[in-house]
């Protein structure tokens, strides 16, 4: 017997063995069975979820011998006929190559006659949209008093291009894409009923790349069991799909997670040198973030154990909150691939924003010791240039004498860290301006960013910040520093700078880390502030400017001969302090 392609073989042919829809079967399945029977239904949805197929079966169900049925026999004449396509009474057209109104015209004209075979004449008419407004009309005379021996199927994958009038009169349904969890049963099932040897993270790949279509699922299929002669593995489908490996995208966020950026690097040229598309490879990372960070607020979402014991590792180094970043990171850098220099540049930058954006000394839900920052310290050192900041990734508190060496050695064989204190490099500069205030770097504990420790208002004129950042720090005042956590209240009336922009905290964050060379968190609380804001303070310097600027005005003999001759007055609002 000839080979048949696993999509035709493998084709539900009674309502029963049909995945998925199961919302159109059961509604099919009520109409049949109460005999309340339209006379015109609409399927939409995108390719390959089941339009077809069920109009199929829907013609079976009409045409069965054993009567009108929801379940038909699929061994009598008309069914097998119907399976076979040489039923007289089922016309299936395409839209797409048969659009003009002399189709729509020839095939209502045969639409008149009884049905020869069966009992009712069934015409599927498969990409409707593509009709002509011409054949539309023909056909709507039909849908409006249509021979009670013709039943009309509609199918198409773009409802919004078909007449109102036309969608008035058909029941619609619509078919949803195929869920990859569904396709992956599917497809095991099959292949255990075919004997055909496979590794189910194959068919994870298959169902990833068929999109929501079991018919493209099916199609992969077979051409992966062509490609792996007779076998399903991962490693050919992947090769096939140009399909990225799970095993690189846990690599990946593993040397996220240790910003490990050599390691990171190697897989991304362990990955350019067998050509796997980049782009697919960050949409399996969004997906694996996703799925890490539902096991953390759901782990019982997450129901397959491989998967758990996968995922278990990310969940607990990361916290929740740069889940969601690194979500976004990667998710704009797919969108952004197109626009980069080229694909492997555009991948690598998007991992290094990954690091970038890593909170320092974050240390993930379990309280793992995650390592704080090697990367972006020693990237920092290099650009400084200051090689005494980069002699060893790890120092110990300050205080503690001894081991640096044991540590970096650690750190250079890449082992789990232990877990240390933060690490302290020391401040790059006090802030020094405001002498009375700000303690000398001499006055050093434990602690980090000594400079931190002083006013907000001295400490925000040494920062650079713009824009929306700028605003935010502006507005608030200074609650604590303590253990490279700053406390900030935000004054409840400028709430929406922080509900406005989401990132503008990571924002301050990355600068004030940056300024001070050291992991510095930043929390913000919004409420009534009680000392005065640099907002505040610069509001009240600037009435008080403006207010000298009008006093000066206002005594100056020329303005005064001014007003006097001309019976003018000083429009005190328009006076600009220099
Ligand atoms: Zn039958």
């Amino acid at each position: 017997m000839a080979y048949q392609v696993l999509a035709r073989k493998w084709r539900p042919r009674s309502f029963d063995t049909l995945v998925g829809q199961e919302h159109v079967v059961r509604a099919l399945t009520h109409a049949l069975t109460s005999g309340r029977l339209h006379h015109a239904y609409l399927f939409t949805g995108t390719r390959g979820v089941g339009k077809t197929t069920i109009s199929r079966i829907l013609a079976k169900s009409l045409n069965c011998v054993t009567g009108v049925t929801a379940k038909p026999c699929g061994e009598c004449e008309a069914c097998l006929a119907i399976d076979a396509d040489r039923f007289p009474d089922y016309v299936e057209m395409d839209a797409a190559s048969n659009r003009g109104v002399d189709d729509m015209a020839s095939l209502l004209d045969k639409a008149v006659y009884a049905p020869v075979a069966g009992r009712y004449k069934v015409y599927m008419i498969d990409e409707v949209h593509m009709l002509t407004g011409h054949a539309f009309n023909a056909m709507l005379k039909t849908l409006e008093e249509p021979p009670a021996h013709v039943k009309f199927i509609l199918a198409t994958t773009d409802p919004q291009k078909i007449p109102v009038t036309v969608l008035s009169r058909c029941l619609q349904f619509n078919l949803k894409q195929m869920p990859p969890d569904r396709i992956v049963g599917h497809l095991t099932s099959l292949l255990e009923a075919e004997g055909v040897p496979f590794e189910s993270q194959a068919l994870r790949h298959i169902a990833r790349g068929a999109e929501g279509s079991m018919r493209d699922a099916l199609s992969l299929l077979d051409q992966a069991i062509a490609h792996g002669g007779g076998r399903v593995e991962e490693s050919a489908v992947q090769d096939m799909l140009g399909a990225v490996g799970d095993e690189h995208l846990h690599a990946l966020l593993a040397a996220v997670a240790a910003e490990d950026v050599a390691a990171m690097l190697a897989v991304a040229d362990a990955m350019h040198a067998r050509s796997l598309a980049f782009g697919p490879a960050l949409q399996g990372l969004a997906t694996l973030i996703h799925r890490a960070a539902l096991f953390q607020f759901a782990p019982d979402a997450v129901t397959d154990e491989a998967e758990r014991a996968a995922l278990a590792p990310h969940a607990v180094a990361f916290d929740p909150e740069f889940l969601q970043l690194a979500y976004q990171i990667v998710v704009h850098g797919r969108d952004e691939l197109p626009l980069a220099p080229d694909e492997y540049a555009g991948f690598t930058m998007t991992m290094l924003r990954l690091v970038a954006f890593r909170p320092e000394g974050s240390p993930g839900l379990g309280g793992g010791p995650s390592s704080s920052g090697p990367a972006k310290r020693e990237a920092r050192g290099r650009l400084a240039g200051g090689g005494e900041r980069r002699v060893s990734p790890v120092q110990p508190p300050a205080g503690g004498s001894s081991a640096p060496a044991a540590a970096a050695t650690t750190r250079d064989s890449l082992e789990p860290a232990p877990p240390v204190e933060v690490p302290t490099p020391a401040p790059v500069s006090a802030v020094g301006t405001d002498d009375s205030r700000a303690p000398p770097p001499v006055n050093s504990g434990p602690k980090q960013a000594e400079p931190l420790d002083g006013d907000w208002h001295t400490v925000l004129a040494t920062l650079k910040l713009g824009g929306m950042v700028r605003q935010l720090a502006q507005n608030c005042e200074k609650l604590g520093f303590d253990d490279g956590l700053l406390r900030l209240r935000l004054a409840d009336s400028q709430a929406h700078l922080l509900a406005m922009n989401r990132g503008t905290r990571e924002k301050l964050q990355a600068e004030l880390t940056a300024r001070f060379g050291c992991p510095v968190r930043v929390a913000i609380e919004v409420g009534k502030v009680a000392s005065e804001t640099p907002a505040q303070r610069e509001a009240v310097e600037h009435a008080a400017r403006h207010q000298a600027a009008v006093a000066a005005l206002a005594q100056d003999p020329f303005v005064q001969e001014i007003m006097e001759r001309l019976d003018a007055t000083l429009e005190e609002a328009s006076v600009r302090s220099l």
